[in-house]
């Protein structure tokens, strides 16, 4: 079935959905999760690579991880520096950084093509449609006692150097 990332329904016209497959998703989601490792600084940095990386298809399914863009935890305040950030992380990745600590050799183009759209569609989204209430909700879910949804100490994983979510490590996740 694979994945859909879409634009709120308002700002769809400007960039349509990007549709990956599963195995394409899952490289999507990590070299994001790596570069934004790299590149985070703030907690609020930090807390939106850790809910990329919750998109975990060996944890939560495959097929099961596709979002809109106003479902990531963006906050009004910060909502410019967060946007800069996200575009960073993927302009680092579509330069190949840090590809080599993945355990495989992806199709790069491929991935590269899905991350120009996806660069696309962070560039469009705008405040206005920041629903703040989705960062709310999300920290305060508790999805076990040893397992919360943020890491305390927002702790990184020490053979991949990337943060850990409820689901620990997206790359050791992804060893089979
Ligand atoms: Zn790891």
């Amino acid at each position: 079935m694979g994945n859909a990332i879409s634009l709120p329904k308002e700002l769809e016209h400007l960039v349509d959905s990007l549709h990956m497959s599963n195995g394409l998703t899952s490289i999507f989601i990590e070299v994001l999760a790596i570069n934004g490792s790299l590149l985070a600084k703030t907690n609020r940095e930090k807390e939106l690579i850790i809910w990329l990386a919750q998109r975990d298809q060996a944890i939560v399914g495959a097929g099961n991880v596709g979002f809109d863009i106003d479902e990531m935890p963006w906050t009004i305040d910060y909502f410019e520096s967060e946007k800069g950030f996200i575009l960073r992380a993927i302009s680092n990745a579509m330069d190949g950084l840090g590809w080599e600590r993945l355990s495989y050799e992806p199709r790069k183009d491929w991935v590269i093509g899905c991350l120009e759209k996806f660069r696309q569609m962070i560039s469009a989204f705008d405040k206005e449609y920041v629903k703040s209430n989705n960062y709310l909700v999300w920290t305060e879910i508790e999805v076990d006692d040893d397992y919360p949804t943020i890491p305390v100490g927002y702790s990184k994983c020490e053979t991949h150097g990337i943060y850990l979510s409820c689901h620990r490590c997206i790359l050791c996740n992804n060893i089979i």
